[in-house]
């Protein structure tokens, strides 16, 4: 007989979450031009959190200007002045991480484990490697003064607000760009936390602007004629769409977009550390990740034993309120995601694979998806294809390397795969003929701002991340 866990929630009132948010630009929150607004609720409870404002093309074009009259002093200034900023704005995310952790998990979904322990010290940690850049350009390897591009206008998605905001401002502004981002509209509150954030730091008014709206924001930053360069993070839908929009301009494009990785377990893996990698591979964040391992790849003659093993262990997994510190998946972040997760299980199910969740009780409000896993897939099914971007994983299985590599690199994708095997000679030979951006070798969804991230083929090109995440930013 086990303990049952007793409740264990954070409280939300150390963060306080106002009724409603103006646009950052210029170094002040303001209303849309238009007045336009809309609602962005906890997907855990369906609960109404704030009133956002709608960028429309006018809001736009102010915070681009914006950023261009604040792009010729911030681009003079010496890179460790720029560091300055950079490390006050890391120490303050630092300073502030509890609150944020909180925000961010009732406007994602996400468990407050995941913001606390992954996020937050993630985020933190890019803005602190990104402000060490900052007076070291000229010996990056990009020539004695590499010089940085101008405006950026930046789009994110919902998995990971505030991480891909980092992601995106902190190797901007180290090289002395200024930016406008616009944050996913199910998620626009930690960027605002954020525009907040640097005002604390004293960050010059235009430097970061946050232009909060749905697709259509979007649509107008990427086309505007004074922003230098985009960074998106999102689908592969709206990558090749935003790639149209720029083709022919001289901007700079990188793209991030989604994935369909391998997790590959050969029959020497130690079977309880594989079993840990793929939950945490397809169920970390709900599953929603661009490099979630979606396809566990088995070696045949131990499949048995790894699903057994994985079976229990997902009937351990704890769903439910995501402020709760024992939870181990939250909610789906919005109402389209969870009918486009739905929508594809059962699509595989039609398809005929065999679906199975563990015995699981969802709460009655808000946006839920219980642990799925389906065998009996073979390549041709749509859930071995198409990226989910839900705590789905599709388990299909081979006999030798050569096929798992194969089967591992037969789909449009190329942004992650991992590898379970005791031999490192068999981790080199296979992390050298798959087609993904990152391979993770005994571990999966290991970051480090150290570490380049990006992808291959439709998952993207650009890099983020390392001395690599600093190219997408100079005019080299
Ligand atoms: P999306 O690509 O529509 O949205 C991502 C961001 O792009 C949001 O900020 C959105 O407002 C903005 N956007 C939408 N249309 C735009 C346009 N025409 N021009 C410029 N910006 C635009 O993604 P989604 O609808 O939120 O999710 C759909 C699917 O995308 C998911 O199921 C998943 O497969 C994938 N996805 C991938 C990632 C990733 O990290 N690679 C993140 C989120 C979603
Ligand atoms: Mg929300």
């Amino acid at each position: 007989m086990g303990f049952d866990y007793a409740p264990a929630p954070e409280s939300r009132a150390i963060v306080d979450i106002a009724p409603s948010y103006g646009l950052f630009i210029d170094g002040e929150f303001r209303e849309a031009a238009d007045g336009k607004v809309f609602k962005t609720v906890a997907p855990a409870t369906e609960e109404v959190l704030s009133e956002v404002a709608q960028a429309g093309e006018e809001d736009v074009d102010a915070a681009v200007a914006a950023a261009r009259r604040a792009f010729a002093s911030w681009s003079a200034l010496p890179g460790a002045e720029r560091g300055k900023y950079l490390f006050r704005i890391a120490r303050v995310l630092q300073e502030r991480s509890r609150e944020l952790a909180v925000l961010e998990t009732l406007d994602n979904g996400k468990p407050i484990k995941e913001t606390r322990d992954v996020d937050l010290p993630q985020v933190a940690a890019h803005f602190f490697y990104y402000a060490g850049w900052a007076d070291k350009l000229a010996h990056a390897g990009y020539g004695p003064s590499p010089r940085p591009l101008g405006v950026a206008g930046q789009v994110i998605p919902w998995n990971f607000p505030l991480l891909m905001l980092a992601w995106k401002i902190a190797p901007a502004l180290a090289t002395g760009n200024t930016v406008v981002l616009k944050p996913a509209e199910t998620t626009p509150l930690s960027a605002l936390f954020f525009a907040d954030v640097c005002r604390r730091a004293g960050l010059p008014k235009g430097v970061v602007n946050i232009v909060t709206g749905d697709g259509r924001t979007g649509a107008a930053l990427v086309a505007h004629p004074d922003v230098n360069k985009v960074a998106f993070t999102g689908s592969t839908g709206v990558g090749k769409q935003i790639a149209r929009t720029v083709a022919g301009t001289s901007k700079k494009l990188t793209l991030e977009l989604g994935g369909k990785g391998a997790n590959i377990v050969f029959d020497d893996a130690p079977v309880d550390q594989a079993v840990e990698g793929i939950v945490n591979g397809i169920f970390f964040n709900q599953g929603q990740v661009c490099c979630a391992g979606s396809r566990l790849l088995v070696q045949e003659s131990v499949r048995d034993e790894v699903l057994d093993a994985l079976k229990r262990r997902l009937g351990t997994l704890r769903l439910g309120d995501p402020l709760d510190k024992n939870t181990d998946i939250g909610a789906i972040n919005s109402a389209e995601q969870l009918a486009r997760i739905t929508a594809l299980a059962e699509t595989g199910e039609a398809e005929g694979a065999e679906r199975w969740s563990p015995a699981c009780e969802l709460p009655s409000s808000g946006y839920w998806f219980a642990p799925t896993l389906f065998t009996g897939v073979s390549q041709a099914h749509t859930i071995a294809r198409d990226e989910i971007f839900g705590p789905v994983l599709s388990v299909l299985t081979f006999r030798t390397p050569d096929e798992a590599v194969a089967k591992a690199n037969n789909t449009p994708y190329g942004l992650s795969a991992g590898i379970w095997t005791e031999k490192g000679s068999r981790i080199l030979a296979m992390a050298s003929k798959l087609r993904a951006g990152v391979v993770w070798a005994n571990t999966f969804n290991k970051f480090d701002p150290t570490s380049p991230f990006g992808g291959y083929k439709e998952s993207g090109f650009g890099r983020e991340g390392g001395r690599h995440g600093l190219e997408a930013y100079l005019d080299v």
